[in-house]
């Protein structure tokens, strides 16, 4: 098995290329997003590559596919100083004894005062609520910038709801529900809206076609480059 890559635009593609007794060229794309190619034997390296290439925008879409399918950030321990983000900033967390129970938000410091600091479940259900409150104002609010784009997909307006996810940024239903990940709210702004609009699209087409991917890129021409720039910050 070699290891190979393509450039095709601003996406570079690997993938683990193996020869077989086949006639045709065989890719796959695993949930993981690793792709697989299996070429005949004796084929020509150049050739496989432009083959692989013909492919790319295929492989792309499939790697997108699966990655709605896992987002999340890795487990916090909910101690002072670990870093949590907040609309794609980092936030040094501070545990502070109090009587009286609040989350503030201040000059790179997210502060939880509570009546026993060392109660990790009362600091995260704590952190959740305030992120989720945070949720619902700027989620809102992106959500009604962004209705306009659907006065030529539906003619029912859609209905905006959200909640924890654990495998997917976002959703939308055949009703014209449109869900999103309360997980969002530590990503920036552009990825909210990306997922936004990504979900919007789904109101014309409710699978991932080539028309639904038409339409994105209409909608939002820098998609990629955004959703990457969400997968990794929150990976
Ligand atoms: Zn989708």
């Amino acid at each position: 098995m070699v290891k190979e890559k393509i450039q095709y635009g601003s996406s570079t593609i690997e993938y683990d290329l193996d020869f077989s007794e086949r006639k045709t060229l065989g890719i796959k794309v695993h949930p993981d997003k690793s792709v697989q190619v299996t070429a005949p034997i004796n084929s020509d390296g150049q050739d496989v590559k432009e083959k692989v290439l013909s492919k790319a925008a295929w492989i792309l879409k499939q790697q997108d596919f699966f990655l709605l399918f896992h987002p999340l950030t890795p487990p916090r321990k909910y101690v002072s100083g670990e870093t949590h983000l907040y609309l794609g900033k980092q936030y040094r967390l501070k545990l502070v004894d109090s009587d009286k129970e609040s989350v503030k938000l201040s000059a790179g410091w997210i502060t939880v005062s509570l009546k026993d600091k060392s109660k990790k479940s009362r600091v995260k259900r704590l952190l959740r609520s305030w992120y989720k409150s945070k949720a619902e104002i700027h989620f809102n609010q992106l959500f009604k910038e962004k209705l306009h784009v659907t006065n030529s997909l539906t003619n029912e307006s859609p209905t905006l709801k959200y909640r924890w996810m654990e495998k997917r940024w976002g959703s939308c239903d055949r009703n014209g529900t449109i869900h999103l990940n309360l997980e969002l709210i530590k990503a920036p702004k552009v990825c909210i809206e990306y997922v936004i609009i990504h979900e919007m699209c789904h109101l014309a087409h409710l699978n991932h076609s080539s028309a639904f991917y038409g339409l994105l890129d209409k909608l939002f021409p820098d998609w990629r480059e955004t959703k990457d720039r969400l997968e990794n910050l929150m990976v």
